[in-house]
């Protein structure tokens, strides 16, 4: 079977696992496992932010940056595809009692600076106010999308006029900066707080960041508490994530497998590929008159695993566990499947 339903499926590698056996630990609610610590100041200083807290998912560390950023019953913009919307349970709703005004930020999924204008709503008697924009970057329902620093700077700037603090949900945000040939600072420096995954296509079995400044942080490590992910001996786990760290430029042959795929499946009779920018691959398969269950099942019979992103959408993710055999038999495979 080969899988390309998610970077997050990829295994931990050798030097992960002897991460995990020689670790120092130590207590880390009490602040006392020098691997987390470690691990914290390296990616505080490779996304350019005073500190970062580790977290057991991406999730939870966009979670808790709402709920320190923004207050009970304000609103968060975020674009109506993202990942907060779409994928967290209502977890703004539930975790931080926020409401989601929603943008539309077609195509990119970054809004622009008119749209965060028209969506801000000043605090007055009968409204809430908005507190919180959050971005995405890259972009996964839209496509992998890589935003440019400029796109983030200027929606930035204008919820910056606002006083409203800016989270980015970076999951993917190394995967952007290697597309894009920029430092992931360049992407980073506007907003306030990031939030990125060491378990998806750095390859961590475990883990992601959540990056602010000091007192964001110090704000996080409470609320991280509060929603039970205060953890102890995690050293076994930051251990890895710190090998992770290290994957970061390889995210770039992640690419080259993506494109290799987009141009193989943009040959198969009724496939309609968007042309990648990171590791995602979506692919509309109207034209076979499947739709995208039947679809799935038929890859699935032919040893491929996909995810469903829409009627007839498939997405197909490359990740560090795969390499050009995979991608040619993942070609042949889809060609008998859905040619
Ligand atoms: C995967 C993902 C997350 C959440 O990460 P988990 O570790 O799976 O909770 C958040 N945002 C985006 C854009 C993602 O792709």
């Amino acid at each position: 079977m080969i899988d390309c339903r998610s970077d997050t499926v990829t295994k931990p590698d050798q030097a992960m696992r002897e991460a995990a056996l020689s670790a120092e630990v130590g207590d880390d609610v009490y602040g006392e496992d020098p691997t987390v610590n470690e691990l914290e100041a390296r990616a505080a200083d490779r996304v350019g932010m005073d500190d970062a807290l580790f977290v057991p998912t991406g999730t939870m560390g966009n979670q808790i940056a709402a709920r320190v950023h923004a207050e009970p019953g304000q609103e968060v913009l975020a674009d109506r595809q993202s990942h907060v919307v779409k994928y967290e349970l209502g977890g703004l709703a539930q975790h931080a009692g926020l409401q989601v005004r929603m943008l539309d930020a077609d195509p990119r999924g970054i809004p622009t600076p008119e749209q965060v204008a028209a969506g801000y709503v000043e605090e007055d008697a009968h409204r809430p106010g908005t507190g919180l924009l959050c971005l995405e970057n890259t972009h996964n329902v839209r496509g992998g999308v890589a935003i440019e620093p400029d796109a983030i700077a200027a929606a930035a700037e204008a919820a910056g006029e606002r006083d409203v603090p800016v989270h980015l949900d970076g999951a993917r945000v190394f995967n952007a900066a290697v597309a894009l040939e920029v430092p992931v600072t360049a992407i980073t420096e506007r907003v306030d707080s990031v939030m990125f995954c060491l378990s998806k296509g750095l390859g961590a079995p475990i883990g992601s960041m959540l990056a602010g400044d000091e007192d964001f942080v110090a704000r996080a490590r409470r609320t991280r508490k509060l929603f039970g992910g205060g953890m102890r001996q995690v050293g076994v786990v930051a251990g890895p994530g710190l090998e992770a760290l290290e994957n970061v430029d390889d995210l770039a042959e992640d690419h080259e497998l993506a494109e290799l795929l987009a141009a193989g499946l943009d040959d198969v009779p009724g496939l309609s590929v968007r042309e990648p920018e990171t590791n995602i691959v979506l692919v509309d398969v109207a034209e076979t008159g499947l739709d995208v269950e039947a679809a799935l099942d038929r890859l699935r019979e032919r040893g491929v695993l996909a995810t469903p992103f829409g009627p007839t959408t498939v997405r197909f993710c490359t990740h560090r566990d795969l390499d050009e055999r995979d991608v040619e038999a993942v070609l042949e495979r889809t060609t008998a499947a859905l040619g």
